[in-house]
């Protein structure tokens, strides 16, 4: 019997990520859901997701605390995440968080905070992660950036700023890891439904509908497909690569 691939998923508590875990668990895969503060939804999750599936408790979904802009925190869960359930085949950077704030009023604690959570996390998690990786010849690591990582958002330096390090990071780690089997790749998110836009008005949240040539936003599923597609053998000849899944707002 083939052995089940594992997938490390951060930021999997809510949103974009737990659709993604909710996706990857139905597609076969032992998943390792991140969580950071969203305990008892993260646990609520994974409740759900092996009732779904009929397995027992642990048996195929493990939720674990932590934050990943805290390299012990993230060593701890790869460890136990690893003991669980062997190596790590497939690593998704999903967790974020986002601030509107003028570029004037922003604090060194603003700045800091965001490319913790954004930039360090994503290091953190993928050396971590390639460790097993290059030892094995093979692994894939996604990356979830954002539209405004590529284009820029008024109001949104520091998260744009740290997108578009993602950005850099997939693309210079793919070159890097390519021979040793392993394919980096990120996809570039445009406006989701999720709580992370919680603070933008209807009238915003509206305009940017009109401004999208679907006429649409999107929704955590939408995301969630071009994951899984990135982290399955028909993307295997694909790497360093930005899959913009916007409605068609950012387009080359
Ligand atoms: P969300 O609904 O606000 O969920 C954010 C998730 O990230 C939560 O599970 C949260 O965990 C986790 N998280 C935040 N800080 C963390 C930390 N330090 N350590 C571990 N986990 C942490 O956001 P979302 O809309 O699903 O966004 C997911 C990703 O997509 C983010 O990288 C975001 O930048 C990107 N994105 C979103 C949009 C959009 O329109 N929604 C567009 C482009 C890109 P806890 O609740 O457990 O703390």
């Amino acid at each position: 019997m083939e052995q089940r691939k594992t997938v490390l998923i951060t930021g999997a508590s809510r949103g974009i990520g737990s659709e993604i875990a909710r996706r990857f668990a139905l597609a076969g895969y032992q998943v390792a859901l991140n969580y950071n503060t969203s305990e008892r939804r993260a646990r609520e999750l994974a409740e759900l997701l092996e009732r779904q599936l009929g397995v027992a408790a642990g048996e195929r979904i493990l939720p674990v605390r932590a934050d990943v802009s805290d390299r012990r925190q993230v060593e701890r869960m790869f460890d136990e995440a690893e003991a669980r359930f062997g190596g790590i085949d497939v690593l998704v950077n999903n967790a974020g968080i986002a601030q509107q704030k003028l570029f004037t009023d922003l604090t060194d604690e603003d700045w800091r905070r965001m490319f913790a959570v954004h930039v360090d996390g994503a290091f953190y998690c993928s050396r971590r992660a390639l460790q097993g990786m290059i030892r094995r010849h093979s692994g894939k690591i996604i990356n979830v950036s954002s539209m405004w990582g590529q284009i820029g958002g008024s109001c949104e330096v520091h998260y744009s700023a740290a997108k578009a390090a993602v950005i850099g990071m997939t693309r210079a780690l793919a070159k890097e890891v390519g021979p040793s089997g392993i394919q980096v790749n990120c996809v570039a998110p445009g406006v989701i439904d999720t709580e992370m836009n919680g603070a933008l008005s209807e009238e915003t949240l509206e305009q940017l509908c009109e401004e999208t040539p679907l006429g649409m936003l999107g929704t955590c599923r939408d995301i969630a497909e071009a994951v899984l597609f990135l982290a399955d053998s028909r993307s295997d000849f694909i790497t360093g690569q930005v899959l913009g899944v916007n409605g068609g707002m950012v387009i080359g």
